[in-house]
């Protein structure tokens, strides 16, 4: 499968931030919600124009970051992060889900039938009519699907490193806590 690549950049003065949720349990997003205080620093610093946080449909374009939680496990998440990567100049795979699979890749031990009968078939039935994206055949990271500019590991990552990884992202330093290095 082609990787989708960053668009060109399109650096404006104020950063436009963005976050999305793929196949993750939200808890990575929990986690930034636990920057308290600093979210009002932070969104001093940069204007947050997608995220499950607020009342946007489509993902905007000439976005500067977006972190993004979760695997890639369905249709809908493969067309979403092709989408995010074509409109987003840095990409963040924002914890273990979306770094490594994860949780959300132990489906990858069973065949996609039992799951889909297990999990889906049996229990998300709406009015007579299965309600669901199509799985895919395995669960995949995120850097599977397109290219990643930067790597945010954890399960989910802290607070506090959230906060110090968007300062130096948004101070257009090279953010200091990589010390893994994941893609091949
Ligand atoms: Fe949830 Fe952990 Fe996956 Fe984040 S990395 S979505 S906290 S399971």
């Amino acid at each position: 499968m082609d990787r989708v690549s960053a668009p060109v950049d399109t650096r404006i003065t104020r950063p436009r931030l963005a976050t999305a949720w793929l196949g993750g349990c939200s808890g990575c997003h929990m986690s930034f919600l636990d920057l308290d205080e600093r979210l009002i620093d932070l969104l001093a610093r940069a204007d947050l124009v997608y995220s499950p946080f607020i009342d946007i449909k489509e993902f905007p374009e000439a976005v500067d970051i977006t972190l993004v939680e979760g695997a890639v496990a369905n249709e809908d998440h493969l067309r979403n992060i092709q989408l995010i990567r074509q409109r987003t100049r840095i990409l963040v795979s924002f914890g273990d889900c979306a770094v490594t699979g994860n949780v959300t890749a132990l489906r990858n031990f069973f065949s996609v039938e039992d799951v889909l009968t297990r999990a889906y078939r049996d229990s998300a039935i709406v009015n007579g009519v299965p309600h669901s994206p199509h799985l895919l055949d395995r669960v995949l990271r995120i850097h599977d699907v397109v290219t990643v500019d930067h790597f945010l590991p954890g399960c989910p990552p802290s607070a506090d490193v959230i906060y110090r990884f968007l300062e130096d992202l948004l101070a257009g330093r090279e953010p200091a806590l990589q010390e893994r290095k994941f893609g091949s």
